[in-house]
């Protein structure tokens, strides 16, 4: 299949990826949080397709997408009084809830689940498609299932070029971690993916707020979103997480890298802006200062699939502050390296 990659400025050839869209072809476009790869959540096939491009689970259910609030009606059962005081607050933007299902949505949307996820994303380009396009739509992030989402139309490229009809380039995106996924089916709303909208920023507005407790990796509690089970926005190389007191990170990690190199093997190292100089080892990704966990968020899919590019064998990561946005950024890295944490405090 030929991919046409257009850019998103371009009025012509973006009408041309809408109706396209409509007619049930996959287009891949920016959001605020990371590219998404879109079909018209309401045609069977072409949702079909999204699972085979992306090689994604079934198993695994789908955001639908839409731009406008009353489009909501139709594909959920109740809006909450919580949905509703978070839609005043958040919409459009990155957060996703999750509602009691309409009989409009199909079951390949959900994964058979009686629940449908949906939010309204706040880019314009993304806004404008799906208004143009005159559909709600479905749209997981634009990668092979696994690796670290697309950040950039480059990252879309090297993952889907030749496997569907449309990339849409609208440089990179703001956010770069994924929305946060609430649900808002129970009294108290449950978090099951922390993403761009904190659950600081959620407290504010409803008081309390659960967070699913299969979150914490190490437990082993089944996920309430399917997706959080899998290994997921993994660079090919294994990684491992150091974490400890700043100075004990570094001395530990620089412990294994000597010990990785010893073997022979190429190390790359994903460290804040504050340690970045202390490490000697082949690819040193600097993530951003641990003073603006925005920016590291913003970079963070770009930081790990440069490990891809260098060909590292092995990567060491330091860890970051779960508070705010950082409990997205750790919550990512955690699944990137399949929970594998060395405590460095314990060996001294
Ligand atoms: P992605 O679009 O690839 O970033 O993933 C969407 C996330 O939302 C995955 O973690 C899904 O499991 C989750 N999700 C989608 N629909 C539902 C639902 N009905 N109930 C719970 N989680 C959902
Ligand atoms: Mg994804």
């Amino acid at each position: 299949m030929n991919t046409i990659i257009i850019n998103g400025a371009d009025d012509e050839a973006f009408s041309d990826a809408a109706k396209a869209l409509r007619e049930g072809k996959l287009v891949a476009f920016p959001t605020e949080t990371v590219y998404g790869l879109g079909a018209d959540a309401l045609n069977q096939d072409a949702v079909k397709r999204i699972y085979e491009a992306k090689g994604r689970p079934s198993d695994n259910p789908l955001i639908v997408h839409i731009a406008e609030v009353y489009k909501l009606k139709e594909l959920v059962a109740e809006i909450p009084e919580t949905a509703a005081l978070l839609i005043e607050a958040f919409w459009p933007g990155p957060l996703t809830m999750v509602f009691k299902k309409s009989n409009l949505v199909p079951d390949i949307i959900t994964a058979g689940l009686d629940t449908v996820a949906v939010r309204m994303p706040a880019s314009p380009i993304a806004q404008r498609l799906i208004k143009e396009a005159g559909v709600p739509v479905a749209a997981p992030s634009a990668n092979i299932s696994g690796r670290p989402s697309p950040t950039t139309s480059k990252h879309v490229i090297d993952d889907l070029n030749g496997r569907i009809e449309y990339i849409i380039n609208g440089g990179p995106c703001q956010v770069g971690v994924e929305s946060t996924v609430l649900d808002v089916t129970t009294d108290i709303p449950v978090v099951l993916r922390p993403g761009g909208v904190t659950l600081e920023m959620l407290e504010k507005v409803l008081g309390k707020v659960d967070t699913d407790p299969a979150l914490e990796i190490k437990g082993d509690k089944k996920p309430r979103s399917p997706g959080m089970k899998y290994r997921h926005y993994s660079p090919k190389a294994e990684m491992f997480l150091i974490s400890g007191e700043s100075d004990s990170i570094v001395k530990k990690i620089n412990n294994l890298i000597k010990e990785s190199s010893r073997q022979g093997l190429k190390v790359g190292v994903l460290t804040s802006r504050e340690n970045a100089h202390k490490y000697s080892a082949d690819v040193i990704v600097n993530a951003g200062s641990v003073k603006h966990a925005e920016q590291i968020a913003t970079g963070l899919y770009d930081s790990l699939r440069t490990f891809d590019e260098k060909k590292v064998d092995i990567i060491y990561s330091e860890t970051f502050e779960e508070k705010g946005i950082g409990r997205a950024i750790m919550n990512r890295l955690k699944k990137a390296s399949s929970g594998k944490i060395i405590e460095a405090d314990k060996e001294k």
